[in-house]
């Protein structure tokens, strides 16, 4: 039977993806040089594609990563001395933290626990606090901050960095990079690919900082540092051999995503999340985890499984070819996640819902 994935990532892949995995065995992409003209063409065509949908301003910098991990420690190792501040609102925000401490930092944290926690301006940064970190989407709960916001804290202090992880919900959210440095997100979420590839957007700002640690003779990691990185992208080259293949797939599916346009997009993904947590804020058994409204992801979306052990959910959908996803650490037996990314059609959803009822 043919299967569907709602897992959170890796997921469902990007319906055109196999059209453009044969297309890159076609163009011998698998074998071509990554300090080849093609290679650097290939850069620039990412770079610029990414700036024009997205709005990024031309002196930002696009840097590609192994992962959205190793996103998270380059900004810490690139970008504080000594502080940074967390906004803890699940398990990706505490590895954010933790990553922070295993490189020796003093960061701070700040705990979300109720509603008005996330009126996030009203909480005190110290005024030696150099960057703020937040994760936009938690993926471990289905918890999401309003963009807006992540927006008020640089206006309310433009003088620190703020890294945003949109690993799970990028190209959802609309953002204005006036009040964000640093953003991240990796291509096995909300793009439908393989897993392997993390996007980094970072300010001047971010590298100016980098290039004072370094002056200050504090590490900053090695060839994956900002200034390596920034240095080669003025080539339109990376410091590593690169997976050129998914930097590839990722330019053909960054050009589908615009001729679908982001618009669409958008309004599919709240369409598609509007008929789940409707029908699961209607259903006796099975609820919403994130009860708040404005606080829901349209993207990862949380279920409580209460009395029903969510395994017997999971295998009982599986006979119908429909994979959800467990729930994360503590939570995989009472809860599942569902995957509401762009490559997940309206119809599937309206048959993944309609096999909730037959089973349930
Ligand atoms: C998946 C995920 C990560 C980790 O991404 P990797 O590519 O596995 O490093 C980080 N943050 C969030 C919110 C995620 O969902």
């Amino acid at each position: 039977m043919k299967k569907i994935f709602f897992t959170v990532g890796p997921t469902q892949i990007f319906p055109t993806l196999k059209k453009h995995i044969f297309s890159a065995i076609k163009n011998d992409i698998l074998s071509i040089s990554h300090r080849s003209e093609y290679f650097q063409n290939l850069y620039q065509q990412i770079s610029e594609n990414l700036k024009n949908l997205f709005n990024i301003p031309k002196n930002y910098h696009i840097f590609f990563l192994s992962s959205s991990l190793e996103a998270m420690e380059r900004i810490i190792q690139n970008t504080v001395y000594k502080y940074s501040f967390h906004f803890i609102n699940g398990a990706f925000s505490e590895k954010f933290y933790q990553i922070a401490k295993d490189l020796k930092k003093s960061p701070i944290k700040k705990i979300l626990k109720n509603k008005e926690d996330y009126n996030l301006k009203k909480t005190k940064i110290p005024a030696n606090v150099e960057l703020i970190c937040l994760t936009q989407n938690e993926t471990s709960n289905g918890i999401a901050i309003p963009i807006k916001e992540i927006e008020f804290l640089k206006k309310i202090h433009p003088n620190k960095l703020i890294a945003v992880d949109l690993v799970s919900s990028f190209p959802y959210p609309k953002i204005n990079f006036e009040y964000i440095d640093m953003v991240f997100f990796s291509v096995q979420k909300c793009f439908g690919m393989p897993a392997g590839l993390s996007i980094l957007i970072t300010s001047d700002q971010s590298i100016k900082k980098a290039e004072f640690l370094l002056k200050k003779k504090i590490s900053i990691g090695s060839y994956h540092n900002f200034i390596n990185l920034k240095q080669k992208e003025s080539l339109f080259q990376t410091p590593e051999t690169p997976n050129i293949f998914y930097l590839y797939l990722f330019n053909k599916i960054l050009k589908d995503f615009k001729k679908i346009s982001l618009e669409k997009i958008r309004k599919d993904i709240e369409k598609k999340a509007k008929i789940i947590y409707d029908y699961f804020d209607d259903h006796k058994i099975l609820k919403p985890a994130i009860e708040e409204k404005s606080l829901r992801s349209q993207t990862t979306i949380v279920i409580n499984t209460n009395k029903l052990p969510s395994e017997k959910i999971i295998s009982k959908l599986k006979k119908y070819g429909l994979i959800v996803g467990t729930g994360y650490k503590e939570n995989k037996n009472h809860q599942i996640r569902i995957a509401n990314f762009p490559a997940h059609k309206i119809s599937w959803i309206k048959k993944l819902i309609s096999t909730f009822d037959r089973i349930i």
